[in-house]
């Protein structure tokens, strides 16, 4: 094992002050409230997705982020599905989205028998790089009727959905302007960024709609859950409508009046939010502390850098990463790491070499190219 290697191993082992023992990517925290509230809500019978807890879920949450409306879902796949139905997407629109990314986003794209259309990240926040955007559209979309379309393929442009990777904000003011330019509507997939900042704005309030995710990998958890957060009172209402099957309001009638899904929250998830929101301000301390721990370490070693935030935003730091030097590096790091008990992941291998999405439009991918041989996640969690 090269030096490099065991000088980490031996950081990250004295950071978690686990000398032999297993050390996870990231475990969730439940030493609040957590049994307390799921007793309260097992007590009260009400554990399905009616209850006071998923009330005071959303009403927390909407306080928190500053966002007007918090609708809470079962999980953030499906709360992405219903925001893009929400933005208008249709069968057979485009979505233009980053390579670079977790499966869930391109997925949601899928479930709304729409096409994903991948564009590049920026290097420094490894979101969707607005230039790229806007180098895309500059060459291939055109504007007819207030409608947005894909010169090449025919298909409307209808939404744009980029993602703040691993709670660092992407460049979404920009983004914003672009979508504007082309009226393109915007959806944020900030489904790793609760507790995160760009300004005084938290992730996933600048966008018409967003999501953010509660599962159990991420900052903080519900088991499993997402919420879709909007300022508007009209898409608002939908959404609590379309994740409950739309059914019309009436003491004892089934009446329903379109396609919904079964996506609300239980009232036991939304028991565990509450108690993890609770707690939340202590994750990001300690996920801050975290991070200027692995900054500091890694500005002292040769050939590999750690991502940090940019001076504008305040990142959760969900999930700490590094960047090496080149591939074999990185795959030699992570077989040296995980034997070792240290558990470490590359970021995401990219959407468009999947097999499902191999048909896909996309514009240059040198960005996540570059980043997808490079990147790796190390050991982040709450201490
Ligand atoms: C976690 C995640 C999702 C989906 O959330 P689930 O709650 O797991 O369905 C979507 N997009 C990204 C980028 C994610 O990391």
């Amino acid at each position: 094992m090269d030096k490099k290697t065991s000088q980490i191993i031996d950081f990250v082992r004295g950071l978690y002050n686990i000398e032999n023992e297993f050390i996870p990517l990231h475990k969730p925290f439940l030493e609040g409230n957590e049994k307390k509230y799921l007793n309260e809500c097992i007590d009260s019978t009400f554990v399905s997705s009616v209850g006071k807890f998923v009330n005071r879920f959303e009403k927390n949450l909407e306080e928190y982020t500053g966002s007007k409306h918090a609708i809470v879902c079962v999980n953030g796949t499906n709360a992405i599905h219903v925001a893009l139905r929400l933005a208008g997407v249709k069968e057979g629109d485009e979505v233009i989205t980053q390579a670079l990314t977790f499966i869930a986003t391109a997925n949601a794209i899928m479930y709304s028998n729409a096409i994903p259309v991948f564009v590049d990240v920026d290097i420094d926040t490894m979101g969707l790089s607005p230039k790229a955007l806007k180098l895309f559209l500059d060459d291939n979309a055109v504007v007819k009727n207030n409608q947005c379309y894909n010169k090449k393929t025919g298909r409307r442009i209808k939404a744009c959905l980029p993602m703040h990777t691993f709670g660092h904000a992407c460049r979404i003011e920009e983004l914003l302007k672009v979508c504007a330019d082309y009226n393109i509507e915007l959806v944020e997939d900030a489904a790793e960024s609760m507790g995160s900042f760009l300004g005084d704005k938290h992730l996933g309030t600048f966008g018409k709609l967003s999501v953010i995710s509660f599962n159990g990998n991420k900052i903080m958890t519900t088991g499993g859950g997402g919420v879709i957060l909007t300022n508007d009172i009209e898409l608002a209402q939908k959404a609590k409508h379309l994740t409950t099957q739309c059914k019309v309001q009436h003491s004892w009638e089934y009446v329903h009046d379109d396609i919904g899904y079964n996506y609300r929250m239980p009232n036991i998830n939304a028991a565990i939010g509450v108690a993890q929101l609770e707690q939340l301000p202590y994750f990001i301390k300690s996920k801050r502390e975290i991070a200027k721990k692995y900054a500091s370490f890694f500005s002292d070693l040769k050939g590999i850098s750690f991502f940090d935030e940019r001076t504008e935003e305040e990142s959760n730091f969900w999930l700490n990463a590094i960047i090496l030097e080149d591939k074999k590096s990185k795959d030699e790091f992570l077989k040296q790491t995980n034997s070792l008990g240290i558990m470490t992941r590359p970021i995401w291998k990219l959407m468009d070499k999947l097999p499902m999405f191999l048909n896909c439009p996309k514009g240059n991918l040198d960005n996540s190219e570059w980043l997808e041989d490079r990147v790796i996640n190390i050991p982040s969690s709450v201490i």
